[in-house]
């Protein structure tokens, strides 16, 4: 039995797959967010490829050759298997994990930062804006822009920029501008630090600056690395050679799990295999998110339209959400920490093709920490989610006895997360209670759509 399952560069799927195209329902249109019209994504923020990607319901989408070029760098990755954690629980299932961690920046992200950059590119932008959490995405969007000879401009949420210096190098290393959010720079940042000269920023007021930058810059557009339908169509890249890989050793998954953040890693590992389920075949397959109890999107909150940025800038879309202006604590898996959730993501989730697990902070550092003292690798906060749903599956069958194959999405390293891993160490790692009182006041915000 191998350890891990290679593919060549020959064997890397040329297409990405668009689940929209076997959807039982269509998604509920994106709105504008004063007319509350169905609309598109707005053509002075995003290229006009993107868009189209983002409604269509083609099921393929071929991947240009200047973008494969590039996903040779580190694609494709490798498939393991998990012999020396599942030994070590004693479990009879297979564990199986996808490895996202080998990329230049580290994490999946760049599997749709490069078609981004790329197709911006072609459409003559000079500059990409965009917001960053834990700054695995402002890395992964300075990466690209640089191999595409962009620009760059990035919003840091302030909390971040303060606590994880080390992203911020890579930005730096990249070619890319940094500026901690909220800033100076534009009329939103001003507002809220005025407000409160403190505040430690948050993901959605962070969009609300890059897009606002975007939108009075006419070289510039604007980019997301989550939640967006072509962000999610372009991971797919990860599903489609796991499957490949497991055609190899002639198994398929009982259960997938990833953590979400936006959705796009999950989705992207996830949506090959679940558009099987779709269309009525391995209707038993199992798939989890897995998200912090801290920012319970999917389990604690509503399925309503909401607003994307604090602003109120960004179309407005159908998803889970705890309400644009909810403002997470700060947990140490920076890159879960958006109100929100993908809306296809939301939809499946919602129409009962997937399911949601919320964890705490400590048991998801547990879990890591067995996973590093087993397998080796030293995982991202964020990725420790789903390595703590799965080690918790893994010993449910042990308990039955269950030969059940098990795969995950390993959605980064996390040698950029130290800090948090002290943390642990220190026993100075905090639980957050749900804040249901916080939330139940951001839910009163939600836009009233008819
Ligand atoms: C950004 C990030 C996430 C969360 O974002 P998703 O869009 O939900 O994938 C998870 N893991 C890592 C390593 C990340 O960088």
């Amino acid at each position: 039995m191998d350890r891990k399952i290679l593919l060549t560069e020959d064997e890397m799927p040329k297409r990405w797959y668009n689940i929209q195209a076997d959807m039982p329902e269509p998604l509920d249109p994106m709105l504008h967010p004063e007319t509350y019209k169905p609309t598109q994504l707005p053509p002075f923020l995003f290229s006009s490829e993107l868009n189209r990607q983002e409604f269509s319901t083609d099921r393929w989408i071929d991947i240009p050759e200047e973008v494969l070029e590039i996903y040779r760098i580190w694609r494709p990755t490798p498939l393991y298997r998990a012999t020396r954690l599942e030994a070590a629980l004693k479990t009879p299932a297979k564990i199986y994990y996808k490895w996202e961690g080998v990329s230049p920046p580290g994490s999946h992200k760049p599997n749709t930062a490069i078609p981004q950059a790329y197709y911006n590119m072609k459409e003559g932008i000079e500059r990409l804006t965009t917001e960053t959490g834990a700054g695995q995405w402002g890395s992964s969007l300075a990466f690209a822009t640089k191999l595409f000879d962009l620009e760059c401009m990035i919003y840091m949420v302030r909390v971040s920029y303060e606590q994880k210096p080390y992203r911020k190098s890579l930005m730096h290393a990249w070619g890319a501008e940094v500026v901690p959010s909220p800033s100076n720079r534009t009329k939103t940042g001003q507002a809220f630090l005025e407000k409160d000269p403190d505040s430690p920023g948050s993901l959605g007021l962070a969009i609300s600056e890059a897009v606002e930058d975007a939108a009075v810059n006419d070289n510039s557009h604007y980019t997301l690395g989550s939640v967006l339908n072509h962000v999610l169509l372009h991971q797919t890249i990860t599903g489609l050679e796991t499957k490949k890989q497991f055609e190899k050793i002639d198994a398929y998954p009982d259960a997938i799990y990833g953590c979400v953040g936006g959705g796009s890693n999950f989705s992207g590992a996830a949506f090959p295999f679940l558009g099987d389920k779709l269309k009525g075949d391995r209707k038993d397959l199992d798939v989890v998110s897995c998200e912090p109890a801290a920012c319970p999107t999917l389990t604690k909150g509503l399925y309503e339209y909401d607003f994307g940025d604090v602003a109120g800038l960004a179309p407005i879309a159908r998803m889970y959400t705890l309400g644009h202006d909810f403002i997470p604590p700060k947990i140490h898996a920076g890159g879960l920490r958006y109100h929100g959730d993908a809306p296809i993501l939301s939809k499946l989730t919602h129409d009962g093709y997937m399911r949601a697990e919320a964890y705490h902070q400590t048991d998801v550092f547990d879990a890591v920490i067995r996973f590093a003292q087993t397998e080796g690798f030293i995982l991202a906060p964020e990725t420790a989610h789903a390595v703590k749903a799965v080690i918790d599956e893994a010993l449910r069958c042990r308990e039955t006895g269950e030969e059940k194959t098990l795969l995950f999405l390993n959605s980064g390293h996390g040698h950029f997360d130290l800090a948090a891993y002290d943390t642990y160490f220190e026993g100075k790692l905090v639980d957050y209670e749900y804040p249901t009182e916080l939330v139940k006041r951001s839910l009163e915000n939600l836009p009233k759509i008819k």
